[in-house]
């Protein structure tokens, strides 16, 4: 088969510019609020989970101003930490997929935190994703996502310690996350953050938002908050490329005998 050079790097040149045009059209967002353990939240609500076959990886940028203050929340203590990640697992191990959270990286840049206008427009998002991977701050994998967590989200005004919200791109990667300084410390706000970063995630992963009870990716939670995936979502999610297949202990196994046996016959070759 004979490959026309011109041909295949025009036919390069258009999908990217189709992969690069996509994000700056379609935006996802979600807020949720939760004031104490005693409100009306309730815990997380899920179908069964299925075994996990990919691991979507994700990249925290936790960012200050620039002079080094303002730092914004992440997920609290290691502790906090650990449970909220606990959850966002939970809530996608009903796709197979397990989600993991990188050591985080620091910023500091005024505007990527607070922005320069009431609300923050939308477009910030575009415009923190592409000067954080210009300071270096954000993943070089292109199918990890870059979670930049902000003072203000792109797409909103200052929001109280009690709310979460994060705006993200649909079907590609990259999401501003606000995380309001209480929730880390009580179980029903670990919830509310896991479950706003969890339909941040869905957003990157292709899924667009749904009027379904109790499904993860309503629009702001209602009309009844959930955590919920339905087939068709798990069946995206999966093809996503950001979903990346973990291979099976059995066919790991495979391959590195395959490797060894292969590297026998070589070593048993007669030399010339
Ligand atoms: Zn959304």
């Amino acid at each position: 088969m004979t490959v026309h050079p011109i041909r295949f790097s025009s036919f390069k040149l258009i999908a990217a510019c189709l992969l690069l045009a996509a994000p700056t059209l379609v935006f996802g967002d979600m807020i949720r609020s939760v004031s104490s353990e005693n409100s009306s939240a309730l815990p997380l609500t899920l179908n069964a989970t299925m075994p996990i076959t990919e691991v979507v990886t994700v990249q925290p940028i936790i960012v200050s101003n620039t002079d080094g203050t303002n730092t914004a929340e992440f997920f609290g203590t290691p502790t906090q930490q650990g449970l909220i990640e606990g959850f966002v697992d939970d809530i996608w191990a009903q796709a197979g997929i397990d989600i993991l959270f990188l050591s985080p990286n620091t910023w500091n840049d005024t505007f990527a935190n607070v922005g320069t206008l009431d609300p923050r427009p939308t477009s910030d998002l575009n415009t923190v994703v592409t000067n954080g991977d210009l300071a270096g701050v954000g993943s070089t994998d292109a199918n990890t996502i870059d979670m930049y967590f902000v003072e203000v989200a792109a797409g909103f005004s200052p929001l109280s310690d009690n709310t979460a919200a994060g705006l993200a791109f649909v079907g590609a990667p990259g999401v501003t996350q606000f995380v309001g300084d209480n929730l880390p410390t009580f179980t029903a706000g670990q919830e509310v953050v896991a479950s706003v970063v969890a339909h941040e995630i869905g957003h990157n992963l292709g899924l667009p938002h749904i009027v379904e009870v109790e499904n993860l990716m309503q629009a702001g939670g209602s009309p009844n908050p959930g955590e919920r995936l339905n087939a068709s979502q798990i069946t995206t999610a999966l093809n996503s490329n950001l979903s990346v297949l973990i291979p099976e202990p059995s066919s790991v196994a495979l391959m590195v005998i395959g490797a060894f046996a292969m590297m026998l016959l070589r070593f048993r070759q007669p030399r010339a």
